[in-house]
């Protein structure tokens, strides 16, 4: 038989984690609800178990179907020699920071990162003693300098969340290395089978489940997957914290990854054709989508990436609030609401600006009356009917 990890990733999404021995006969892990674990005798029980997935213990530890979960994550993660699963990407991306800094450590974060991965580090990373500073992500040359003695992390995001800038990961990393700073990319964008975040030099890659994986819009869960002793590190941290999934969700997560290949290549597709749609429209100035060809930071997403998404931003040209609420609310084929990833498109308007503190958004070279944003999340409908959707918004927006 063929090694598992010479299969595509389109063979691995289908195979992964499907142990005989979880599935028994069935195709799918069943659910296992349990707390308890029972052991065969006092002598069983004396004997204890590994700390390693596939060991019955206690609940806390998971059973086979958060297990499956977890192995499939790690087959499809090119270099990971394990997946934690978090109860949410926030808890996951909390959890990793958790695991790898200690009172009086720097992390450096990207200043392009998840608005609540920000708030996280000024409030619980405080606490706690970790001083957060932010650094300008496109600006390679600076970034050494921004390293000090004590920095021992570094969160990396690309394409950023809301401006989806892509920045050169490989380069990223490699100077956290040099530095002897663990670096962790929030992947959830790409995932791994749009972007290899281990084997382009990153120590962690973090994905929000709820997203693609998920893909249904009706389950949280997150991930963080390591190699060696740093894999082992976030699980006892993890352990310590007491986070555990639910089997129930971890079932949905699992159905959801079986076909996260397929939505995926839809959604990116009709992604890029709206954004090429979108380019052409007057009422636009810039759409921000790395699949676009014209659009900043397409060629690093040329070179390292071998996927996109559904999800990117656009910004109106010279509107006010008022228009662009206008526009939010006559959509009908869009919800408007957070997350993203879905079957279901879903659109949300953003102020990047307030969030920023390393450079300034909108960017300088921009007119200052073109900052209003609007990011998508294109599900799995017909394209054209999104676009008419848009197109019918657009007037209303006018007052048409
Ligand atoms: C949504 C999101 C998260 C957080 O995931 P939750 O599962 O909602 O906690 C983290 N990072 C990025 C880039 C996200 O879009």
């Amino acid at each position: 038989m063929t090694a598992k990890s010479d299969h595509r990733p389109a063979t691995r999404l289908v195979e992964a984690g499907r142990r005989k021995e979880w599935t028994g006969s069935v195709v799918s892990p069943p659910v296992w609800r349990a707390s308890t674990h029972l052991y065969e005798d006092s002598a069983d029980l004396a004997k204890g178990r590994p700390n390693a997935d596939g060991y019955f213990y206690y609940g806390r530890r998971g059973s086979p179907t958060q297990w499956s979960l977890a192995e499939a994550l790690t087959e499809l993660e090119p270099g990971a020699e394990g997946t934690v699963l978090y109860p949410s990407g926030v808890a996951a991306i909390a959890g990793a920071l958790l695991a790898v800094l200690k009172s009086g450590d720097v992390l450096l974060m990207t200043d392009n990162a998840y608005e609540p991965s920000r708030a996280m580090a000024k409030s619980l990373l405080a606490d706690f003693g970790v001083e957060v500073r932010f650094f300008e992500p496109l600006d390679l040359d600076a970034f050494p300098g921004a390293f000090c003695e004590r920095t021992a992390a570094v969160l990396l995001e690309s394409p950023g969340s809301l401006t989806m800038e892509v920045c050169d990961i490989p380069a990223l990393a490699a100077m956290a290395r040099d530095k002897g700073a663990v670096s962790l990319l929030d992947n959830t964008w790409a995932s791994p089978l749009g972007f290899a975040a281990l084997q382009h030099g990153c120590d962690v890659s973090i994905m929000s489940l709820t997203k693609h994986v998920g893909g249904h819009s009706d389950v949280m869960m997150g991930s963080a997957a390591a190699a060696g002793a740093l894999y082992r590190k976030l699980r006892t941290k993890a352990q310590a914290l007491g986070i555990v999934v639910s089997p129930d969700d971890a079932a949905l997560a699992l159905r959801g990854l079986r076909t996260m290949g397929v939505r995926l290549e839809r959604s990116s597709a009709s992604a890029l054709k709206i954004a090429e749609w979108l380019a052409q429209r007057d009422e636009v100035a810039h759409v921000l989508c790395p699949m676009l060809a014209e659009a900043p930071g397409h060629a690093l997403w040329k070179r390292d990436f071998d996927g996109g998404c559904g999800l990117f931003s656009f910004v109106l040209r010279g509107r006010d609030e008022a228009a662009r609420a206008r526009f939010v609310d006559s959509l009908e084929l869009f919800g408007i609401g957070y997350s993203w990833g879905g079957f279901e498109s879903l659109v949300v308007p953003f102020d990047a600006g307030r969030a920023r503190t390393a450079t300034a958004w909108p960017p300088a070279r921009w007119r200052v009356e073109d900052c209003l944003g609007i990011r998508v999340s294109i599900g799995l409908e017909a394209a054209e009917d999104l676009m008419s959707d848009l197109d019918r918004a657009f007037a209303a927006m006018d007052g048409a």
